[in-house]
């Protein structure tokens, strides 16, 4: 049997719905990548006693607890104060832990307030998580059976802490038996059009398959058991990528490392040592967004005035229009790549949700021409991401030499 592990989140404006829970929904899925099952939520607002009653309510139903938030400066951060009276213990000052603090404040030339002098006091025999992201320190404990992890609440101090000192101590502290996750990342598909792709294939009563549709991709899912056979699995994962096919960017848990779409862009536009210009309209910018940061991208460019002049062409005249923008775009010595985006129907088009939208994505390499032809659905934003990652797509296809012409409708 798994260990049982329980999550925490402590503050008000986790109660009152302020704040989205994603410490909870993000260390879940760690918790039971790690081979944890996860038996609870709870989120108690900034009031002692109900965190002194949860902390010994969990001290003896759960083998692990991973606490979020609570441990800042302010009088409405609670959790050292609750941790010391549940569990009998005095908050001790902790030297080493207010050093780290003071440096904090040094490295960005600030002068630390006194207030922040409470976040090194931990309760007594307390092993302290250094927080080099932030101010406040971690800390975990073992009370009753619970070996319990106190994390500060914000996510991008909380997932590095969790991720380096955390998780490393959870493995060998417990007898863990993680499963094997696979995750196929696709774009251009629904999650009924991968259905019905899939529907053929026999899966096996113990592996678990389930789906996460996002903004940046739609995930299939696969989870097998720690031991489950290696063939097998790999034998199955193989089956799901050819039914899905050149949908599939990127997958995860075979053990190279993933991410979005721009990123597997990255990897390839870096290995082959290619720049790309982009001319982009029905992504308005976000097809750039979405590359910030990776100096392929040498050019981009959005003009109302194209959007305008291209709203009432015809499908043969909006593909030659964008042939001879993207043969304009190649003349900078600069580019190797260019990307052109257009969509006919004008802002209206785009605004109105109950209209799709047909978005022609035309990739120039050289003398060769590629280009896909898809309709968008939705509201206006919902069309401009779609549109965005459809045309990058079309790069992606490219770079993995997975081009075919697509015309799907999603
Ligand atoms: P700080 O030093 O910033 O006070 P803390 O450990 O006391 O850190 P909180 O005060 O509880 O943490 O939360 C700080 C911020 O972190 C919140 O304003 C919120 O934006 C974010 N945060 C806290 N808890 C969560 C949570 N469970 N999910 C997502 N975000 C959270
Ligand atoms: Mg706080």
């Amino acid at each position: 049997m798994n260990p049982t592990l329980e999550i925490f989140s402590q503050g008000e404006e986790i109660v009152t719905g302020q704040t989205v829970d994603t410490n909870a929904a993000w260390l879940s899925q760690e918790a039971i990548h790690c081979g944890f099952t996860v038996t609870r939520h709870t989120a108690v607002g900034d009031k002692l006693q109900d965190l002194i009653n949860l902390l010994l309510d969990i001290s003896k139903r759960a083998d692990c607890c991973i606490c979020t938030g609570g441990l800042g400066p302010t009088s409405d951060d609670l959790t050292a104060e609750a941790v010391a009276q549940a569990f009998n213990r005095s908050l001790e000052f902790d030297e080493i832990a207010f050093e780290q603090i003071k440096a904090f404040f040094v490295r960005r030339n600030r002068v630390m307030p006194e207030v922040n002098r409470k976040q090194a006091m931990l309760p007594q025999t307390a092993t302290r998580i250094d927080n080099a992201w932030g101010t406040a320190p971690g800390f975990s404990l073992k009370h009753q059976r619970c070996w319990f992890v106190f994390l500060p609440g914000v996510p991008s101090e909380m997932k590095p802490l969790f991720l380096d000192h955390v998780k490393p101590d959870l493995l060998t502290r417990f007898t863990l038996q993680p499963p094997q996750l696979v995750t196929l990342k696709t774009i251009g598909l629904g999650e009924s059009a991968i259905q019905e792709l899939i529907k053929n294939i026999q899966i096996p009563v113990d592996v678990e398959l389930g789906f996460r549709a996002g903004t940046e991709d739609v995930q299939t899912k696969l989870l097998f058991r720690f031991d489950y056979p290696k063939l097998a699995l790999t034998a199955l994962v193989s089956e799901f990528s050819q039914s899905l096919g050149d949908y599939i960017f990127a997958i995860d848990g075979l053990g190279e490392v993933t991410d979005d779409l721009a990123f597997e862009v990255d990897k390839l536009m870096t290995a082959k040592n290619q720049t790309l210009a982009v001319v982009e309209t029905a992504s308005y910018g976000l097809l750039a967004a979405k590359c910030v940061g990776y100096d392929w991208l040498v050019k981009a460019s959005y003009e109302q005035a194209l959007v305008e002049s291209t709203q009432a062409l015809n499908p043969t005249e909006l593909l030659d229009t964008a042939k001879r923008l993207a043969r304009e775009v190649q003349e900078n010595p600069r580019v190797t790549m260019v990307l052109v985006q257009l969509y006919s129907g004008g802002q209206a088009a785009l605004r109105d949700k109950n209209q799709s939208l047909g978005v022609l994505s035309v990739l120039l390499i050289g003398e060769m021409f590629y280009e896909t032809h898809h309709e968008v659905v939705g509201s206006m934003k919902r069309k401009q991401n779609q549109a965005a990652l459809l045309t990058l797509d079309l790069l992606r296809r490219h770079l993995q030499n997975r081009l075919i012409k697509t015309n799907h409708c999603i």
